[in-house]
């Protein structure tokens, strides 16, 4: 007989790669899962959790989340750590961040959740202007692993490379061994269809790559909306060995509300957004929307950044000088959800995952709007722990992690039904969030056996991961 450090009672477990589903107890031991069975004594532990009327998933992993940029929204460092626990999440990937930041906001506010991240490429930041040689590009992705980083995340959307440094980034990053992200645009195409459209040229028929926010590229700025969710569901099923990518629920959209000097809204994204409900692409319609509760911005708050509108809204705009983080619930709910729902002939999901794209913005968003599609009958209880957790552990490798079974990590996320919303999670045996509020502290970060020299130098806890073992490098 074992003695347990932790006995989670009474909860019904959801294991996406068995298919168990069942009420059953989980014993803890060494932050891992010791046993699973159906009635555990708890005079074996003396810390033991009654978890009836909740459901038991592994821990949620966000696969797509923002708490390192180095122009942290907020300018809080961490607030993102907490924010991401606060809705569920055990594990999160920073898709494009620094290494120093994350470690900054780990030691201000780390909520115990284990975080790898991406190095990110902005000219005349992180890179320099200009043409990348392939030389540079080699040395660009190598100094990013040797920090720590997982690999690398391509701002195509927003900072875009040519077709052929944007294929050699990927190619490279591939011979490297090293995760790479595209947010898809080149400076041929855009953060559109076109983008997708573009991606079997950029990787040939050996690149791979995980394609971030799918749902962003079915706006409906090319064709109509249900006609490019159609087309984008063909790429992905046609690239099936060489692509992993994900979907986010959220409605709000973010931009940057600034105006120049006669008030005229900057941002293309700011004006379409304002036209759409015929308010004026200018600072007093950005005012008049936020009043009226269309537009929104964001304020720090002590558990971190919530959405504003009304009156405060505009102060803060005021107070900003226009220059402000801008939110409008945008993002098409059609495509959001037939790209989360979509199977292939052989029954399998075309998208692998859910990611917020959240983290430091208001919108993680994940297991409730996943909740909301299991009660509309759109995903099964085991179709959301698949796309919350079994899939983005294989997308990232990560072999201990997003299974319900004996040897797997006691990361534990449980979902109160009712409500539709995470309540309790725990990583590593360890409650990190309570009711929606954060206890965890720390963090671990993941890197590979070239990053770990420079991790372990900074003092906070790291776990190697083999990236060979992911989806992209490993097949499905
Ligand atoms: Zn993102």
């Amino acid at each position: 007989m074992g003695y347990y450090e932790l006995v989670v009672k009474n909860g019904r477990m959801l294991d996406a790669e068995s298919g168990f589903d069942a009420i059953a107890d989980i014993a803890v031991s060494n932050g891992k899962i010791e046993r699973i069975a159906s009635d555990i004594d708890t005079a074996l532990t003396d810390d033991s959790v009654d978890a009836s009327g909740q459901w038991i998933m592994p821990g949620m992993i966000d696969s797509h989340v923002h708490v390192a940029n180095s122009t942290d929204l907020g300018h809080t460092r961490g607030l993102g750590l907490q924010m991401v626990a606060a809705a569920g999440a055990t594990t999160v990937i920073d898709l494009g961040g620094s290494m120093d930041v994350l470690v900054a906001g780990i030691s201000a506010r780390g909520s115990g959740v284990s975080v790898g991240s991406l190095g990110y490429l902005k000219p005349g930041e992180t890179v320099p202007e200009g043409r990348l040689s392939p030389d540079m590009i080699l040395e660009i992705i190598g100094t990013a692993l040797q920090a720590g980083s997982l690999g690398i995340k391509l701002w195509g959307g927003y900072y875009p490379f040519t077709p052929d440094e944007t294929s050699r980034f990927i190619s490279t990053a591939n011979k490297l061994g090293a995760y790479v992200a595209y947010h898809v645009g080149t400076t041929e195409t855009g953060s559109r269809l076109d983008g997708l459209r573009e991606l079997p040229v950029l990787l040939g028929s050996t690149g791979r790559v995980h394609v971030a926010h799918i749902n962003a590229y079915c706006r409906g700025s090319i064709l109509p909306v249900n006609e490019e969710i159609r087309e984008a569901l063909q790429i992905l099923s046609d690239l099936h060995d060489q692509v992993v990518s994900e979907v986010h629920l959220a409605r709000p959209n973010f931009t940057l509300g600034k105006c120049d000097g006669r008030g005229n809204v900057l941002a293309d994204v700011v004006a379409n957004c304002l036209r759409l409900q015929n308010y004026e692409p200018t600072a007093d319609g950005i005012r008049a929307a936020l009043r009226d509760g269309y537009a929104s911005t964001v304020e720090v708050i002590r558990t971190g950044l919530v959405l504003v509108s009304g009156e405060r809204g505009v102060e803060l705009f005021d107070a900003g000088n226009t220059d402000v983080p801008m939110s409008f619930p945008v993002n098409n709910a059609t495509s959001a959800f037939q790209l989360t729902a979509a199977k292939n002939a052989e029954g399998a999901f075309i998208v692998d995952a859910i990611g917020s794209d959240a983290g430091a913005l208001p919108r993680n968003v994940n297991i409730e709007q996943a909740m909301r599609m299991v009660k509309f009958g759109a995903l099964e209880p085991l179709d959301m722990v698949l796309k919350l957790s079994l899939n983005p552990a294989k997308m990232l490798g990560l072999t201990s992690k997003g299974r319900l079974a004996e040897g797997m990590d006691a990361d534990l996320t449980l979902v109160d039904p009712d409500i539709g919303r995470a309540s309790q999670s725990f990583v590593a045996g360890e409650l990190i969030m309570l009711g929606g509020r954060v206890v965890g502290s720390g963090g671990t970060i993941l890197t590979t056996d070239r990053g770990a020299k420079s991790v372990k130098a900074t003092g906070i806890p790291y776990e190697r991961i083999d990236l060979s073992e992911a989806q992209m490098y490993r097949g499905a």
